[in-house]
Order: C-alpha cells, then sequence, then structure tokens
C-alpha cells in the first residue's frame, strides 16, 4: 500500500509518499511560495535525489498536482502513474472536543473541521485548502484527517479546565487541547517498544523540544496531561511563542506601549520565547554559538528553557504519580546532548539520570540513561509522518 502524507500550511505544504507497512520514504519533498510565484523540492531517498523546480502555484491545486507530476515523472519519478496511491493522509492541526481519533473524510467531517476554525485561525484554514485541493486533482482517493488535538482527548476534566467562569468552557470551549499530539503519541510508543513492556503498564513524559516546544504525561498510553493548552502558546517557552505568562501583562503592555491586542499578541507569538529574551535568534543553535561565545542573554535564555523544562518534567510525573521514562525528541531534544543534560541535572531525585558519554549523540534511537538511574531516559526521533500515514491505511483498509 502507498499512502501519501499532506501537511499544508498557508503558503506551504509538506508531502510523503510512504509504504506504511515496510515503512520506506519513496519520495518526499515541500512546495513553497504558494500563492506567490510557487518552489518544488523533491527527494528520492532511494537514491539521494534532490531535485529542486520552480512551478507557478497560484493556489494548493496546482502546487499538489506538481507533486502528482514530482512523484510520476519519468526521471525522478517513483511512481508509474497516479492510481498506486490508495491513500492520503492530512495532517490537521485542531479537532476540538469532535475528534479524538483519525477519521476518514466525508463531507460531515470536513464541515466539522471547518467548525474547529475559530480555534485554529491560521492552521485549520490551510488544512481545509490543502484536502480540497486533493479532493479536486485526486478524485476518488480516500482521505484520513489525522489531528494534533486527538491524542489529548484522554485528559480528564481536572486537567482541561481554566479556572475562568464555566460558560465560557460550554458555550466557548475555552479549555486546554494540546497539540503534538502525534509526535507524543508515536515517540511513546517507540518507548514501550525500546523498553519491551506493554504501553499500558508505563507511565512516560514525552518532550517535543523544537520551534515549538510541549511536554505530556502519558499513562498507560493515553496522554492526560500536556503543557500546550487552548493554542499551541500556552506551556513552554518557544522559538518566538511566549509559552505561559501572566495574562495581565497583556493588558499592562498595551497601555504603557500604547499597542493594540493585535500586537501584543504578535508580539507574544512571534518575537518572545529564546528569541525574545536572547535577542540573538529562535534558532537554538544560534543561541548555543551565542552563549559559548559569552552572550549572557543567550545563556539566560537557554538556562530559562531548560528550567521551565525541568519544572514540566516533574510536574507532568506528579501528575501521573510516578515516572518510567522521559523521552527526548524533535529538533532540540534529538539534536543537543548540552540542553538534554542541563535540563535533567536537577532530576536526580526523581531517579532521573544520564549517562554523559552515552549522551553525546544526535538524531538516533537511543538509552541514555546511566547505569544507576531509576528511570529511564530515551531519545527518540519523532515520525510523525509515519503515524499519518499508518493510521491512513487502518482508517482505509477497513
Ligand atoms: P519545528 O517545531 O519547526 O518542527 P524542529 O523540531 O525542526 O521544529 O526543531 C527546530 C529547532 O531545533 C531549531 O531551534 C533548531 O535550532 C533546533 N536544532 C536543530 N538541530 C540542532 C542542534 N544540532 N543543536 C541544537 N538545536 C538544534
Amino acid at each position: 500500500m502507498k499512502v501519501l502524507v499532506i501537511n499544508a500550511g498557508s503558503s506551504s505544504l509538506k508531502y510523503q509518499l510512504m509504504d506504511p507497512q515496510t515503512q520506506e520514504v519513496l519520495a518526499k519533498g515541500l512546495c513553497e511560495r504558494i500563492g506567490i510565484d510557487g518552489r518544488l523540492t523533491h527527494k528520492v531517498p532511494a537514491t539521494n535525489g534532490k531535485y529542486e523546480f520552480e512551478i507557478p502555484m497560484p493556489t494548493h491545486a496546482e502546487a499538489i498536482q506538481s507533486v502528482l507530476d514530482a512523484l510520476t515523472n519519468a526521471e525522478h519519478g517513483v511512481i508509474k502513474s497516479m492510481s498506486e496511491i490508495d491513500a492520503v493522509g492530512h495532517r490537521v492541526v485542531h479537532g476540538g472536543e469532535k475528534f479524538a481519533s483519525s477519521v476518514l473524510i466525508d463531507d460531515d467531517v470536513m464541515a466539522a473541521i471547518e467548525e474547529c476554525i475559530p480555534l485554529a485561525p491560521l492552521h485549520n484554514p490551510a488544512n481545509i485548502t490543502g484536502i480540497k485541493a486533493c479532493q479536486k486533482v485526486m478524485p476518488g482517493v480516500p482521505m484520513v484527517a489525522v489531528f494534533d488535538t486527538a491524542f489529548h482527548q484522554t485528559m480528564p476534566a481536572r486537567a482541561f479546565i481554566y479556572a475562568i467562569p464555566y460558560e465560557y468552557y460550554e458555550e466557548n470551549h475555552v479549555r486546554r487541547y494540546g497539540f503534538h499530539g502525534t509526535s507524543h503519541l508515536y515517540v511513546s510508543r517507540r518507548a514501550a517498544d525500546i523498553l519491551g513492556k506493554p504501553i499500558e503498564e508505563l507511565k512516560i513524559v514525552t518532550c517535543h523540544l523544537g520551534n515549538g516546544s510541549s511536554v505530556c504525561a502519558i499513562d498507560g498510553g493515553k496522554s492526560i496531561e500536556t503543557s500546550m493548552g487552548f493554542t499551541p502558546l500556552d506551556g513552554l517557552p518557544m522559538g518566538t511563542r511566549c509559552g505561559s505568562i501572566d495574562v495581565s501583562i497583556i493588558e499592562y503592555l498595551m497601555e504603557t506601549h500604547h499597542l493594540t491586542i493585535e500586537e501584543v499578541m504578535n508580539i507574544l507569538n512571534k518575537k518572545s520565547g529564546v528569541l525574545g529574551v536572547s535577542g540573538v535568534s529562535s534558532d537554538f543553535r544560534d543561541i548555543e554559538s551565542a552563549a559559548a561565545e559569552g552572550n549572557k542573554r543567550a545563556q539566560l535564555a537557554l538556562d530559562m528553557f531548560c528550567y521551565k523544562t525541568t519544572k514540566r518534567i516533574a510536574s507532568a510525573s506528579a501528575a501521573m504519580g510516578g515516572i518510567d521514562a522521559v523521552v527526548f525528541t524533535a529538533g532540540v531534544g534529538e539534536n543537543s546532548p548540552e540542553l538534554r543534560e542541563q535540563i535533567v541535572a536537577n532530576l536526580g531525585f526523581m531517579g532521573i539520570k544520564i549517562d554523559p558519554e552515552k549522551n553525546k549523540t544526535r538524531g538516533e534511537e537511543k538509552d541514555i540513561s546511566a547505569a544507576d538511574a531509576r528511570v529511564h531516559t530515551l531519545l527518540i526521533p519523532t515520525n510523525e509522518e509515519l503515524v499519518i500515514a499508518q493510521d491512513t491505511a487502518a482508517i482505509v483498509g477497513k
């Protein structure tokens, strides 16, 4: 079976064609500058081929068409015709409370995804555009929606409710939803496999630390607490997002700097996080280099990020009443031994301890725990596309 995985943004579209059974990625790539001009980068892992094209992409439909053309091209294609694509799996950011798992897309599902637009005004419209574009150029091919929020629908009310008047939950759906669900699900399942134990018997804290970051408490395979909230702005400080702050700061900044609410929200989403504190960059590599050269604010940004992540790991463990494994994943989690070491440095009291030698690695699955640790610390590269492809295959195969 071959599944095309699509992750559509407002002006970009990532794709992977993969076999969910063998997990082989036949081709993958990225359409950029949709609606501006259009650029396609197409990669074929089997031959290490990388191809770049300038193709007009006024809408997502032309972008999808260019992907299909690349996939079936005589030179750099990987399939003979579009009919070899059995199904399409779409990443959808927000499923609200309607979706606790992936679903086959039909008119009702499309309507429900549209109803979630107010909850994710930047992301869901782009995802919907991607689905409609695929339906247009691939009529009759079954499509599945896989939601970032679905995995966290198992959170109990005491974890997802905000302490504001209850009617805002009932009438306006204001609650904690959580994101990165596909990633937390994938790495927690892999952790159980690596440890050779049924996931039902494990308490796992997964740390997805990238440009966006979140920590999740997974008890018996179910998300029971996570750091992102109503939107991905909540929780840990990120590349450019502030994470949890005292909301009174918003009013104070509006008054002292005569800013509109849009301007303040833009600052909190795009100019805060480690970028805002360091003044250097939103990219952790740049910040680590600057800190190594003695930049104090860059060091402060890293210290703050690690400190808050440490506290989140401890609180996620407390939410479960224990912890068997902590997992690091995503750009920073997979690639920065220094930050991993700093994050766990204060968690020895909980039995979390890493072996500095084993920790000197990046981008591979590995148990990096110290010999005398009571809790496993694992490094697991995430693979959201594989979950999307496997969910799609399972649903379409039914
Ligand atoms: P996104 O949320 O955009 O998917 P990623 O998971 O790709 O983000 O993570 C991007 C982040 O990972 C960037 O801040 C980048 O600096 C960081 N990163 C990538 N490689 C390294 C590295 N070798 N050391 C430290 N940070 C890294």
